[in-house]
């Protein structure tokens, strides 16, 4: 990454003044002042602005607790995204992993990481994702089992899936796919509704459930190495 780049990305300033500032030598690179903007550097470079270390991670690994009303994409628009929920310098380098709709609640995974990302999203990797699905009418064990052995839908037959009831209203479904509105087309292919639902887990990611809605952390190193 250029310098200059590198710098503006830190919120150190616009790209214009750290390139002035650059070229003042205020900026040292692993111990010698840098003039030149473009030069290139690493996330591994120490990286000096006047007296201060300016430090930018190379990977970014958040769990959020989405609420309502948030959608879980990065772009622009009218509706409030999960990014603008987050506060951190790097923010315009993330992404979410995989989709909510405006309506789910629960665990989400957001990183800078694209190939971590990639592998989780994979089809083939089957990383099973549990969502806690609260439904309009009751469900019968018939429905667990239809839930389980794969439900035809009108353009794909979903695959093996875990179905847990909790109560007569309640199920917690883990499923290895992630199609559009999958849950809740499953559950309406029964004559059901879905009335709520919270993913509870991702792979092997547990959403902490000491996050409020719209609350996130970074993860723990031991949630990192079971992720990776
Ligand atoms: N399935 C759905 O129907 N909606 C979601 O947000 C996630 C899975």
């Amino acid at each position: 990454m250029r310098l200059d780049k590198y710098l503006s990305n830190a919120k150190i300033g616009s790209r214009k003044e750290v390139g002035k500032w650059i070229r003042k030598g205020l900026v040292t690179v692993n111990g010698g002042v840098e003039k030149n903007p473009k030069t290139d550097v690493s996330y591994h470079d120490e990286i000096y602005f006047k007296d201060d270390l300016v430090k930018l991670e190379e990977f970014i690994y958040i769990m959020m607790n989405k609420p309502k009303g948030v959608i879980s994409s990065t772009e622009d628009g009218p509706s409030q995204t999960v990014i603008d929920l987050i506060d951190h310098p790097q923010k315009d380098e993330l992404f979410p992993v995989g989709r909510l709709d405006k309506d789910t609640t629960g665990l989400m995974f957001i990183t800078n990481d694209g190939k971590l990302a990639h592998r989780i999203l994979s089809p083939k990797n089957e990383h099973f994702k549990t969502y806690h699905v609260t439904l309009r009418d009751q469900v019968s064990l018939s429905d667990i089992k239809r839930l389980e052995e794969g439900i035809e839908l009108s353009d794909f037959t979903t695959k093996r899936a875990v179905a847990e009831k909790v109560n007569d209203h309640v199920v917690l479904l883990s499923i290895s796919e992630g199609k559009f509105h999958q849950v809740k087309r499953m559950f309406g292919a029964l004559d059901n509704e879905v009335i709520e639902l919270k993913r509870i887990s991702m792979s092997s990611l547990e959403l902490d459930e000491s996050l409020s809605l719209g609350e996130y952390r970074f993860l723990t190193e031991e949630e990192m190495k079971n992720l990776s």
